[in-house]
């Protein structure tokens, strides 16, 4: 069982591997000594992985516990080690049974495009990974190309991280190569609270292993689900963290188009963690016209198919926030597709009753039909309905709801 030390003990891991991902002149070698207290200090950034609360007995990964079938203890169980405690649950073995079912061989040129490792990536490069070198735990999820587990390092100090496969077949099949390497490429490289982090990618003949951020409370949509909808609080909570993310996303050029509940995890604190990045683009200065991402959440330009900015992330954010408060996108017509075209473009926003005058401001200023009259991000966190539930002493990344 874990104790108030294994929490301890898994803020440090996070926080080291912050560390572990300074280019390899800087860094030092990963089996080395941990630093003490004050150089961890030194070398956290703003941008360090939150620490997260793990909380013994509270179940935080319920739902994936509960989709796990029973199968054999891993040999590490019951060890005394303090990281060792972090119960991780059971692996279910799906691994291989994948690999009998779904592993194809692919062609040497998709080869070498999706021989991807981190160790050889040109900024932050990591040490080098292999699977063997952890321990595999409860399923999280099952994705398009692969399966998602909990897992933990063998060797000290045994960090956990959820562990993401990529089958290289199908995305071959799903002629997505480059996304495939577009979204790993953006996503090794951002740092923000509520972006998940990504630690690491290696791969073997067949697969592509993503270490990613563990978020503990797994999928926002889920609670979405369970709920119908949030309060005026909690989405606020949320839309503030959205929007210091998105603001850090475009600060960086990269536009994430494809925000919608289903792409968005939380993490143990219940804060919330932009993932997924199939769609987003890194776009320095040039505009898009590709058509992407999901009908409800597309702004009239994306639906017109004219070129488009950073701007249709704000879009998003306010069909977002209408969607947490009302449980339902403030355009969907599930008679026709052709109907929700329609009222997305002529910005058809309707409000039910019962929804405070701040929130329909900041709705209604966000879904502007002309791009640059959408309220900006960072007027966005300075808008009444968020600066009145946001918490005085507002440490965004460790908030709890
Ligand atoms: P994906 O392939 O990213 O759609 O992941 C499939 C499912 O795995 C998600 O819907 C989540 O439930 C779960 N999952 C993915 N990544 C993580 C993570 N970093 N932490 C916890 N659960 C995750």
């Amino acid at each position: 069982m874990a104790t108030v030390g294994s929490v301890r003990e898994i803020t440090r891991q996070i926080q080291s591997l912050d560390i572990s991902n300074k280019p390899t002149s800087a860094r030092p070698p990963f089996h080395s000594k941990q630093p003490s207290q004050t150089n961890v200090a030194k070398l956290l950034t703003k941008y360090a992985a939150p620490n997260p609360s793990y909380v013994p007995g509270q179940n935080i990964m319920k739902s994936a516990k509960s989709a796990a079938p029973k199968a054999k203890p891993q040999p590490h169980m019951g060890t005394t080690s303090v990281n060792q405690a972090v119960d991780i649950g059971h692996y279910d073995g799906g691994l291989e049974l994948d690999n009998e079912k779904r592993c194809e061989k692919i062609s040497a040129e998709a080869a070498q495009e999706l021989a991807l490792d981190s160790s050889n990536a040109p900024s932050y490069p990591t040490r080098e990974w292999s699977l063997h070198e952890f321990d595999i735990g409860r399923p999280l999820g099952k994705g398009k190309f692969g399966r998602v587990y909990m897992v933990r390092t063998k060797t000290e100090p045994k960090y956990i991280l959820a562990l993401k496969t990529l089958y290289k077949s199908e995305i071959v099949a799903g002629k997505v190569e480059k996304q495939v390497r577009r979204e790993i490429e953006i996503q090794q490289n951002l740092r923000h609270p509520n972006v998940l982090r990504m630690y690491g990618y290696f791969h073997d003949e067949k697969r592509i292993f993503l270490m990613l951020e563990f978020a503990g409370k797994g999928e926002l949509y889920r609670q979405l689900s369970k709920y119908g909808c949030f309060s005026e609080k909690r989405s606020s909570r949320y839309i503030d963290q959205m929007a210091d993310a998105l603001a850090y996303l475009h600060s960086k050029h990269v536009i994430h188009r494809d925000i919608k509940p289903e792409n968005l995890l939380l993490g143990l604190n219940g804060e919330l963690k932009i993932a997924d990045f199939g769609w987003s683009v890194h776009a320095p200065s040039q505009r898009r016209r590709t058509m992407c991402g999901t009908l409800d959440y597309l702004p009239p330009e994306m639906v017109e198919g004219k070129e488009h900015s950073e701007r249709v992330d704000n879009w998003a954010l306010g069909v977002l926030t209408y969607e947490f408060l009302i449980g339902k996108p403030p355009f969907e017509d599930r008679k026709s597709v052709n109907n929700t075209y329609r009222r997305i473009m002529r910005v058809d926003l309707r409000f039910p009753p019962g929804m405070s005058a701040e929130v329909k401001d900041l709705i209604a200023r966000l879904l502007q039909h002309e791009p640059q009259e959408r309220i900006a991000l960072t007027e966005v966190l300075r808008h009444p309905w968020i600066m009145k539930y946001r918490p005085m002493d507002c440490n965004r990344g460790s908030e709890t709801y």
